[in-house]
């Protein structure tokens, strides 16, 4: 079946037969976004150091042998095998970035340190601590085998070789792999322009006084911290009253020159309707009712003015289900636009020590601290599970997930656990 466009879906759900917003599960959710995303395609070249986490827009292929030359792993000697049993004169010696200039014949070896060029006419070499030396002659007390300790040109990286493919997210051991060939810079996608706003009445800025009845607006910052580890270039727009009018004037700044919109709040059922009709003025946008939690509900779908069309991400405001689905739907999404494959989280299967409450039918994400007991790993979950609860997202070091069809635990079973590390 082909990919109905999101109006169509929007406009008419039954266009696709396993449709159902009342009752998404998070892969179903996960793979309807997919299909919506583009990736940006602009480029630009940076040097080495500005590159980390950034997306590559063209592969890179080694433009030499990496090491250059053989050389060795060892402080030793270097010397012709055939001639181990004899005593060696040595007649020479190689440095790191100095390299021996001449050639071994019969009987002959030279002193080489860690790194240095083994000449050609070389085809092993012996450890210092397998060796005497007396006067100027060397007698090798353990002979190693033919070609022992010469790493070998190109067996790192070969010249012509892929070292990484277009797509490929740089790490800290890119910026490492692609120095070692001698290229300056990079060839990137453009960063992913992401704004975010926070919705709702209540909400106050840090730094100011609470009345009665407001709380401080704590997922601007979570959704601020969750971007800038992604590494886009986000815009906080604030927080903004549920009023349709500053609602629809933010939401189009945002969309016109963004390629992501992310609210938080105001997706749930009563407030939803709201939502609902401004974007409905303004693009597709699709309502879901997740079978996940914390994290029911979430918005997905695209808002269109005169200058662009944004992608639209609406979570739902409660602290723990905000971050629960970023992680869970919009960070792949994000990936995915910036030019790069999302992978799935590693997961690991681990015992829980303490008995959880869990009622089959949906995904929970629930909050756990995985620990150590003689070597082994545990997890157990934090005591309150509130999606309201933002301390858990603070305290625990995972999550832990139990599937739809998972119900109540008892201490001791298997779960499966997705570590904070590396994630966030
Ligand atoms: P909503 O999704 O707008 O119905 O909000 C659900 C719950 O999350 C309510 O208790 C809100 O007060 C709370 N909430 C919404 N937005 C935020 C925010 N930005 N920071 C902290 N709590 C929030
Ligand atoms: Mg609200």
């Amino acid at each position: 079946m082909t990919t109905p466009s999101l109006t169509q879906l929007a406009t008419d759900p039954s266009c696709m037969e396993d449709y159902d917003p009342n009752a998404m599960s998070v892969s179903q959710a996960k793979n309807y976004i997919k299909q919506y995303l583009k990736p940006v395609s602009e480029k630009e070249a940076l040097p080495i150091h500005e590159s980390l986490g950034r997306v590559l827009a063209d592969t890179i292929v080694s433009p030499c042998n990496v090491p250059n030359h053989d050389n060795s792993a060892m402080d030793g000697f270097a010397f012709r095998h055939q001639d181990g049993a004899l005593p060696l004169n040595i007649i020479g010696t190689a440095l790191a970035g100095q390299p021996f200039q001449g050639a071994l014949n019969q009987g002959e070896c030279i002193k080489i340190m860690t790194g240095g060029v083994v000449p050609s006419s070389a085809d092993c070499v012996v450890m210092q601590e397998r060796t005497s030396v007396q006067q100027n002659l060397l007698t090798i007390t353990e002979l190693p085998k033919l070609g022992a300790n010469i790493r070998k040109a190109g067996e790192d990286l070969m010249l012509g070789q892929t070292v990484l493919p277009q797509g490929h997210r740089m790490t800290p051991a890119d910026l490492g792999l692609v120095a070692s060939l001698g290229i300056p810079t990079v060839t990137v996608y453009r960063r992913l322009k992401v704004a975010f706003f926070s919705t709702g009445d209540e909400l106050v800025g840090v730094g100011k006084l609470l009345a009665e009845g407001q709380i401080y607006d704590s997922n601007r910052y979570t959704l601020f911290g969750m971007l800038t580890r992604l590494g886009v270039e986000v815009s906080d727009l604030g927080a903004i009253p549920d009023n349709p009018t500053l609602l629809e004037q933010t939401l189009l700044k945002a969309a016109a020159t963004h390629d992501a919109v992310i609210t938080s709040g105001g997706v749930s059922v009563g407030e939803a309707d709201h939502m609902k009709t401004l974007l409905a003025q303004h693009g597709e946008v699709l309502f879901w009712k997740m079978n996940m939690k914390p994290g029911r509900p979430l918005a997905y779908g695209k808002v269109h003015t005169a200058s662009n069309s944004a992608h639209y991400f609406g979570l739902p405001g409660n602290p723990v289900a905000t971050m629960v689905t970023f992680y869970q739907f919009v960070r792949d999404a994000l990936i995915l636009m910036m030019g790069a494959s999302p992978k799935p989280y590693p997961t690991l299967k681990v015992e829980c020590t303490e008995s959880i409450k869990k009622a089959a039918g949906r995904t929970e994400f629930q909050r756990g601290v995985m620990y150590e007991v003689d070597g082994n790993w545990k997890v157990k979950p934090l005591p309150n599970q509130s999606s309201g609860v933002l301390s858990s997202m603070s305290y625990a070091n995972c999550f832990i997930v139990l599937g739809e069809t998972v119900a109540n635990l008892n201490a001791g079973e298997t779960v499966e656990v997705q570590l904070f590390e590396g994630i966030i």
